[in-house]
């Protein structure tokens, strides 16, 4: 007899684990590790993965009770080493089992049984991207005189269901688990034809001319010890680790495609992860043009049904390099021989919903289970992989460093200089671009060049703000400081998304709402402004190009943007964030900070590392290719270290201070940090079930060394979208298990119906 332990799809903490199912005769070819199964769950029928098949009768069980598998749904997503994954992300991340699978199955699969009035039956729900398939599979003439080997069931009822004439493969795997192998073993025997006429969605197509996709002639001696570095990672088979440490433009990308092609040699595949916000056409074509079909593509932006032709041609083998945002990591990639993250330090890379995963831990997993190496990239670590590999290891892998600290060829580091905006306030210049950045930008406009501008939008700019008190109005509704939007003058709540006409907020006299003052300006200004003002004072035959969340909300507008700006022959990109990860244009020769601030003064423990990253990665946007480049940064609070560290090209002045500031304030990398958050419409139901969980957390961590609960208290954003928000914060010593102590708290405490609580475990912000 043979047995499956099955986790029921019922996101609920106290059914967090797998329970025992017997595997009727009829299924025994079709139920695997990572299969999606109907069975029996208390009175009723439920959806469930397979984590574990066994022909040995689970331990401490009735046998008589042990009820059979009722149906098989979906063939298998996952293997072994992805069960043994999900478990542990449980485990760490403190969610239900259930949960930690689904980022393992096929993109598109919503599989769930549901009822429609309280005594209604229930209903088995199937929403599944097949491929497009315009695969069709029909009897071949003469086929009626083969009989399938006795054991050969799947061919038997691949045959039974050709017989009343064609059917498209996708129709036949959606009902027949397991019908494309049969289909392949009946067409080598000439019993069945496949007519192949598959559509690919999503294969992006990029003009952009990028002298990238030429492979340069010889690696820098930086590239080739990385590449080295990689190479022994990978054949010790342990899950070794190696931070790739190269400032901007010193070629990491060309470390990656050569450590790939290694890999790929020796017949092992890759998982390459980049940051969503810098999935641009120009990255997807390094990777497309040196290894062509062999790449999929996976990423948010897809379509389910792209993402799900993507993800099963790395199911069939076919595509052996996957490059996508984090959920990359979870793709049925076989034969895994590396694992990349580029820009490692990226706050993208941690999941904010269920599983709260972060991607470099769960990939420095993954690489152990796997036996494969995990190569890391950054211009500017994250003070996590840096203290890690200072240490030589950590979670019982090797972590090594790999510095780059030149560009190839004629390429300098540019020129990066601060200006003061103070002192540019007092001697009355009231442009948003100080003297020294205007007659830069005037330069590039007589040579002939390209400028980008980077306007740092995270945290609070561009908001009203009166002149006389300082108040700043919020939205009635969330505790979010409004934003001013120039063209239509609303205010706009990026919370919530309700918005005033500015002459109606707060009230039809546009005065402050704390002192009533008239003098209500708007403070921080919009790419828009930027944009406008750059019109007027730039000549006419400059190209001016925007790119903002506004200006790229259509699908593929992000890329002809950026070929615009590669095709002027004098041009100024004008940008927020988005801009200032992966572009790669050689003729930037200046680069622009407009506002340095704004994340400064963030309250969060990682504002300063966050403005440090920020300000060196759109600094490497200048000078990358024979000209030299110059960097300007506009601030308010010039001595800042993490400015200084940037002007004068020093890591060491900002890691020094910040590494001081954590270890003395225990935050990481010193210390692990869990953000529990709690959120309702009932203000007193919030506070009290919040209370009740400190309380118990209290109780659990008291008398151990290193622990600490801080709170409950309101957070940053008190309320958002008519909730009120408290927190919890929880520093754990570094190798404590901070997610099995939550999860235990969690299971004692009753929440309240609409009381909310996520639990995130090495929460990146704590707002
Ligand atoms: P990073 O990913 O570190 O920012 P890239 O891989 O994008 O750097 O490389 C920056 C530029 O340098 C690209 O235009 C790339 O083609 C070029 N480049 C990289 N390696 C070499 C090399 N060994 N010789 C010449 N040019 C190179
Ligand atoms: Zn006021
Ligand atoms: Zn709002």
């Amino acid at each position: 007899m043979r047995f499956a332990s099955v986790v029921p799809d019922i996101p609920a903490r106290a059914l967090g684990r797998s329970f025992d199912y017997l595997v009727p005769e009829g299924l025994a070819g079709q139920i695997e590790v990572g299969s999606t199964v109907l069975v029996p769950f208390s009175h009723r029928d439920v959806v469930g993965y397979v984590l574990a098949v066994s022909d040995e009768p689970p331990e401490g069980v009735d046998l008589a009770r042990v009820l059979p598998v009722a149906r098989v749904l979906a063939a298998p997503a996952f293997d072994e080493a992805g069960a043994d994954l999900a478990r542990w992300m449980a485990r760490e991340y403190a969610c239900p089992l259930s949960e930690a699978v689904r980022p393992f199955l096929a993109p598109g699969q919503t599989l769930h049984v549901r009822r429609d009035s309280p005594d209604g039956p229930w209903v088995l729900v199937c929403e599944k991207s097949g491929p497009v398939d315009e695969r069709w599979v029909r009897l071949a003439e003469g086929a009626e005189g083969f009989v399938p080997r006795a054991n050969a069931s799947r061919q038997r009822m691949v045959i039974e269901a050709l017989r009343d004439g064609a059917l498209r493969m996708a129709e036949l795997s959606a009902t027949l688990p397991g019908a494309s192998a049969a289909v392949s073993a009946l067409e080598r025997r000439g019993v069945v034809l496949v007519e192949e006429r598959r559509r690919l969605r999503a294969a992006e197509q990029t003009t952009l001319s990028s002298a990238a996709a030429v492979r340069p002639e010889r690696l820098t001696s930086g590239q080739q010890g990385a590449l080295a570095a990689i190479e022994r990672a990978r054949k010790a088979r342990s899950g070794d680790v190696v931070l790739v440490d190269g400032v901007t433009g010193s070629g990491k990308t060309e470390v990656y495609l050569a450590a790939i092609e290694s890999a790929l040699a020796a017949g092992k595949g890759a998982i390459v992860l980049v940051p969503e916000i810098s999935l641009t056409p120009q990255t997807l074509g390094r990777f497309r043009s040196r290894f062509g079909d062999l790449v999929a593509v996976l990423h948010s932006r897809l379509s389910a049904g792209e993402r799900f032709d993507q993800w099963d041609l790395v199911r069939q083998g076919v595509a052996r390099v996957v490059v996508g945002a984090r959920s990359a990591l979870f793709a049925p990639l076989l034969d895994l021989g590396l694992v990349i993250i580029d820009e490692e330090h990226e706050s993208s890379y941690k999941q904010d919903s269920s599983p709260r995963y972060h991607a470099r831990e769960v990939a420095a997993r993954l690489a152990r289970l796997r036996g494969c190496a995990l190569v890391l990239g950054s211009a500017t670590p994250s003070l996590e992989s840096l203290l890690r590999c200072d240490l030589g290891g950590f979670g019982g892998s090797r972590w090594t460093r790999a510095v780059m600290p030149e560009r190839p060829g004629k390429a300098l580091l540019p020129r990066v200089s601060v200006v003061d905006m103070t002192q540019q306030f007092a001697t009355g210049r009231r442009s948003l671009f100080s003297a020294p950045l205007m007659s830069a930008l005037e330069g590039v406009a007589q040579r002939r060049e390209k400028a980008v501008l980077l306007l740092n939008r995270r945290g609070f700019a561009n908001f009203l703000m009166c002149r006389e008190c300082g108040c700043v109005p919020e939205c009635p509704h969330c505790s979010t400081a409004l934003t001013y939007h120039e063209r239509g003058h609303a205010l706009v709540c990026h919370s919530c998304g309700r918005s005033w006409p500015q002459r109606a907020f707060p009230d039809p006299s546009t005065r402050c709402p704390n002192c009533g003052s008239r003098y209500l300006g708007a403070y921080g200004v919009g790419t828009q402004r930027v944009e406008d003002e750059l019109r007027m004072l730039l000549p006419a035959d400059v190209e001016v190009v925007r790119m903002d969340a506004d200006s790229t909300r259509a699908k593929g507008s992000h890329q002809s943007l950026l070929e615009r700006f590669d095709a002027a022959d004098c041009a100024v990109l004008v940008g927020t964030q988005m801009i200032a990860k992966g572009l790669d244009f050689p003729e930037v020769t200046l680069v622009g900070v407009i506002n340095a601030d704004t994340t400064l003064k963030l309250p969060d423990f990682r504002a300063a590392e966050r403005s440090f990253d920020l300000l060196e990665q759109v600094a490497g946007r200048a000078g990358r290719g024979g000209r030299a480049g110059e960097v300007i940064i506009q601030s308010y609070w010039a001595s800042h270290p993490a400015i200084q560290a940037v002007v004068q090209h020093r890591r060491e002045l900002f890691l020094e201070s910040e590494l001081a500031d954590r270890r003395e304030g225990g935050y990481p990398p010193f210390a692990r940090l869990a953000n529990v958050l709690v959120w309702g419409r009932s203000a007193t139901d919030v506070r009290s079930c919040c209370d009740d969980i400190a309380r118990e957390l209290r109780v659990r961590v008291e008398g151990h060394d290193g622990w600490e609960v801080l709170g409950p208290t309101d957070c940053l954003k008190a309320r958002v979208k008519d909730r009120a928000r408290r927190h919890i914060l929880v520093k754990a010593p570094m190798e404590s298990d901070l997610g099995p102590l939550l999860s235990s708290c969690m299971a004692e405490v009753p929440v309240p119906r609409g009381v909310s609580v996520a639990l995130d475990v090495d929460a990146f912000d704590t707002m």
